[in-house]
């Protein structure tokens, strides 16, 4: 076996608040066949500590990290091989994992996620546990210092980088001032470096610094370079262009099988899906309208499109449709949603996070929709094709990737497996939805759509090996 850390803030089982956690909790299983072994380092959060137990060993110990001491504790859990790193003063809190009680960013969140950087680079340069990987494998800007640290440490050469973006969105910055604090050295800050607009950027230290660069599918690789999408990094992006490629982002298929899932009612073909759906909008508390029952599962902020969806409602309401909308995120769209709810008797809103109502709504509702600004890869697009809930998605980054739209060429040729529209806006989503409600209603048609979805590859079978390949021209010879 080759060996590979992987280092992110979140992981399923573990921790999640988003897609990243989904990803870096299904890349070990999807490597181990292409012959690496992935550890996964992670914060020591709460959540991750109380799942770790008494099995935990301790490999290494710091008396001052970033303003504590900290423990780095080998653990298999959930699975998984964790490297966890024990530091109370930095993770050992309530709330969510990166804002305080107040709603905002943890104030010393650099410090949290150069902390584990460090580590990163540590284990890379000297070992732990006995073992020494031959790749870093970085998610987003919370681990994105870490090639820094190892230049720093002068062992660039001994390991191979690989940072993935996640999302762009996330810079992670702190004021130059925190520099000394955060251990970085000073050759890395200027405007070719990770200094920007006079701040530090982790996520720029990692797209300059890391031996190559990867994002979740082939279209926002190509997005990135573009000002629209690059969120001001796309200039970094593009002079790095010949080392970033785009690679899809699969589903873990063991928790997300409809004919295996202990949360519904099972189902291996579209039409098994009824008693999903009756199920469904009485959870709802849904009259059927006879229409299709649309689906969104989703952080509700400003990248997710959802006060578009708000905007084109109406027209979907009138032409039969229904919605069962589970998301949590912003103060403004939750109510926004929660007027809309009350306004209209076939719409019907979750504020909260509830993984196993999402296994509900994929399994009962007829479409899912996505209307993304932006969309590095999209998850649940993946979770509906598979339970046969149609897509229906803006036509950016992995939702392109990821649906074949249902247009007359698809259609003819028997391909199409959900609905695309452009730009963002009202009326390309309503005349969206205005076709799914078409489409519904032709039985025969709407039936092999789904079959087809259903059918569509949403594993990691394509993109394991891609991502071998990647290990393999980085890992030092
Ligand atoms: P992002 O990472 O930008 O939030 P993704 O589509 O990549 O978007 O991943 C989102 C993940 O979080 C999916 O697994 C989705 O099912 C899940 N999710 C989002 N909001 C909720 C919620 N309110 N309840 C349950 N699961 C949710």
């Amino acid at each position: 076996m080759r060996h590979v850390l992987s280092v992110a803030s979140e992981c399923v089982p573990l921790v999640k608040t988003g897609g990243l956690a989904d990803v870096v909790g299904a890349l070990p299983a999807a490597l181990a066949p292409q012959g690496w072994r992935l550890r996964t380092l992670l914060p020591g959060y709460p959540a991750v500590m109380r799942k770790l137990g008494r099995k935990a060993r301790t490999v290494r110990e710091e008396s001052d990290l970033m303003g504590g001491p900290a423990r780095l504790l080998s653990a298999r859990a959930a699975g998984l091989e964790l490297l966890v790193l024990d530091a109370p003063h930095l993770y050992e809190r309530e709330g969510a994992i990166y804002l305080g009680p107040d709603g905002r960013d943890w104030p010393d969140n650099p410090e949290r996620f150069a902390a584990l950087s460090w580590m990163a680079a540590t284990i890379a340069a000297e070992g732990a546990d006995s073992w020494r990987p031959e790749v870093l494998h970085l998610h987003d800007w919370q681990a994105a210092f870490a090639p820094v640290f190892l230049r720093d440490m002068g062992a660039a050469g001994s390991v191979g980088s690989l940072l993935t973006v996640h999302n762009i969105a996330f810079h992670g910055i702190a004021p130059a001032s925190r520099l000394a604090e955060l251990r970085l050295p000073a050759w890395g800050f200027h405007a070719g470096g990770f200094e920007y607009y006079g701040k530090i950027n982790a996520l720029k230290a990692g797209l300059v610094y890391a031996d190559r660069l990867s994002t979740v599918s082939p279209t926002y690789a190509r997005e990135l370079m573009r000002p629209e999408f690059g969120m001001g990094l796309e200039g970094v992006l593009r002079s790095r262009g010949a080392d970033l490629v785009g690679i899809l982002n699969g589903i873990d298929e063991t928790a997300w099988d409809p004919q295996t899932d202990p949360q519904i009612s099972n189902f291996a073909s579209p039409k098994r899906k009824r008693p999903n759906r009756k199920a469904l909008l009485a959870e709802f508390g849904l009259a059927d309208t006879g229409g299709p029952l649309a689906v969104v599962i989703s952080r509700l902020t400003h990248q997710k499109g959802l006060d578009v969806l708000l905007e084109a409602l109406p027209a979907f309401i009138a032409r039969g449709g229904q919605l069962a909308l589970l998301g949590s995120g912003d103060s403004e769209l939750e109510t926004a949603w929660l007027l809309a709810e009350e306004a209209m008797p076939q719409v019907a809103v979750r504020i909260g996070y509830d993984e196993s109502l999402s296994h509900r709504m994929m399994a009962g509702g007829d479409a899912v929709i996505v209307p993304s600004r932006f969309e590095p890869c999209g998850l649940t697009q993946l979770y509906g094709l598979r339970y046969g809930a149609i897509p229906v998605v803006s036509l950016t980054g992995g939702l392109a990737d990821t649906v074949i739209p249902a247009n007359d060429a698809a259609l003819t040729a028997g391909v199409a497996t959900g609905l695309q529209f452009h730009p963002v806006e009202r009326d390309a989503l309503a005349g969206a939805l205005a076709q799914l409600c078409d489409l519904y209603a032709d039985r025969r048609t709407w039936n092999r759509m789904q079959r087809r979805a259903m059918a569509h590859p949403v594993g990691w079978a394509a993109s394991a090996p891609r991502y071998a390949a990647l290990y393999e021209s980085i890992a030092p010879a």
